[in-house]
């Protein structure tokens, strides 16, 4: 399985489960939050991480409850998780990966 449809089957599995009432920070919040990535991303080269490495955070972001759907619920971030989970660059704010 390739990158692109390994995302697509983590969107779904995510979209529809995980502490749907939780707040999800706000749109100003989640753009600086996320300009913050993506310029760490690209000053990290645009690495993703392994397949093995992107399917571990995963599962500890599925448990996690500060997810809600695909969505980091936490203050410092506000990602899709589908997303985040590749950039070697990232980190989950409560350093749970
Ligand atoms: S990135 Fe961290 S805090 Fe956010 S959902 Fe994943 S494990 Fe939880």
């Amino acid at each position: 399985m390739d990158k692109k449809e390994k995302t697509k089957e983590i969107k779904k599995k995510l979209v529809d489960t995980g502490n749907q009432g939780r707040k999800i920070p706000n749109i100003i919040i989640r753009g600086k939050n996320f300009g913050k990535a993506v310029s760490r991303h690209i000053k990290n080269g645009c690495e993703f991480v392994e397949i093995d490495e992107y399917e571990v955070r995963i599962e500890v972001c599925n448990d996690c409850e500060m997810r809600n759907g695909r969505i980091c619920t936490h203050p410092q971030c506000g990602c899709y998780l589908e997303e985040k989970a590749w950039w070697s660059s990232e980190s989950c704010p409560l350093n749970k990966w």
